[in-house]
């Protein structure tokens, strides 16, 4: 792979988090200094893996603490850096009290203050930012409204709100603020990035990311009565650490890039898992009618809302900008889903 042209630090935001330490496990690989911010770096228990890390390459990463909230906090971690991988927001679907706080304050604060430090900051030239697919679509149904086979990077999430999808709303208002805080300014330009759901094998130990967990529920019995109708747009964590390096090294890219290989539904991935692992954990064989899942959604942090728009619904993405523009290649799914899962059964946890 080439290499950012660089010898200045490049900074990563949320490094403890799932996607962002494996793109800081491929720079540090790559020979790159490395800014990483976490909120708190005496907290080995979300921090463990970058100590790891860092004593392997030895005087190549510095973290430094700063949370998403308080002002000014990216302006150190930011010093001398040509590159800004921001990857910090939470991704939570279940379980919120309250999605104004826990969702949509980090994702659009957070951007603000990355980028009020980027405006600060002389040194910064790019910004990549991991925004999601979910700032293109809302639903699985709005597929029928856009009178195409394929989601792309021209769509916009315009059905996302406060009280349905959350996540989703606070991805699209945070890429949004983004873009108008870009073009507000000139010195430095802005790659986005825009991953489905990302699988596979994962470094960090306590990364509360909702793809780890979604994983987890289909191997450890959650699902062993059935699973529902979802087909999900899958991209894995490795290809999607080295989409943020290609955003950076490839100097033509601009605009945003869905990173999607292939949407696959539930069963299907206990299917694949099945045929290597099946002894090792207890995957759904059924289907369940979309009838029962809206009844029992609720009980299960599912809103009948979100049953109603998304169960039995196929969504699918035109990945080719990402393969053409910046030279991306996805790895077959089967790949990812057993790497994943591998990695779940080795840590014990099913
Ligand atoms: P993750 O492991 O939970 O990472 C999220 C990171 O954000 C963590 O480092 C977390 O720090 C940090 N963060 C959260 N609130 C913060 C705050 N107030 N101040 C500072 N840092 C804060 O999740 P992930 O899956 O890697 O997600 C990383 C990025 O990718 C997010 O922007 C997410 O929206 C995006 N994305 C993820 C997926 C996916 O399927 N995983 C798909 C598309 C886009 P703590 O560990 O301290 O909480």
């Amino acid at each position: 792979m080439t290499r950012i042209l660089t010898n200045a630090p490049v900074l990563v935001t949320g490094a403890n988090g799932y996607i962002a330490s494996w793109l800081v496990k491929q720079l540090l690989e790559q020979g790159h200094q490395v800014h990483g911010t976490v909120r708190d770096k005496t907290n080995t228990h979300k921090v463990g893996h970058l100590l790891t890390l860092a004593d392997a390459f030895p005087g190549q990463l510095t973290l430094f603490n700063a949370d998403l909230f308080n002002e000014g906090e990216f302006d150190d971690a930011m010093l001398s850096c040509e590159y800004v991988f921001h990857t910090a927001s939470p991704f939570i679907i279940r379980g919120l009290n309250d999605p104004q706080k826990e969702l949509v304050d980090p994702a659009l604060k957070g951007t603000r203050n990355v980028l009020a430090s980027a405006n600060r900051i002389d040194s910064v030239k790019r910004v990549i930012l991991t925004s999601s697919v979910v700032a293109i679509y809302g639903d699985y149904v709005d597929m029928q409204n856009i009178n195409e086979d394929v989601f792309s990077e021209k769509h916009w999430n315009t059905t996302s709100s406060l009280q349905h999808q959350p996540y989703s709303y606070s991805k699209t208002v945070a890429e949004q603020e983004a873009n108008k805080i870009h073009t507000s300014q000139t010195r430095w330009d802005m790659v986005t990035l825009n991953p489905g759901l990302v699988l596979g094998p994962s470094l960090a130990q306590a990364s509360d990311s909702t793809s780890l967990s979604t994983m987890l529920e289909l191997m450890d019995g959650t699902l062993q009565t059935g699973a529902p109708n979802l087909r999900f747009p899958i991209v894995d964590v490795r290809d999607v650490a080295t989409a943020h390096i290609l955003a950076a090294n490839t100097a033509s890219a601009n605009g945003r890039h869905v990173l999607v290989a292939s949407s696959v539904s539930m069963l299907e991935m206990a299917k694949t898992i099945r045929e290597k692992f099946a002894s090792r954990c207890k995957l759904p064989r059924w289907e369940v009618p979309k009838a029962a899942v809206w009844l029992v959604g609720p009980f299960m942090g599912i809103t009948r809302d979100f049953v109603k728009n998304n169960v039995g619904y196929a969504i699918e993405f035109d990945n080719s900008k990402a393969k053409q523009s910046l030279g991306l290649t996805f790895r077959p799914l089967a790949e990812t889903i057993l790497d994943h899962a591998e990695q779940i059964i080795e840590d014990g946890l099913v």
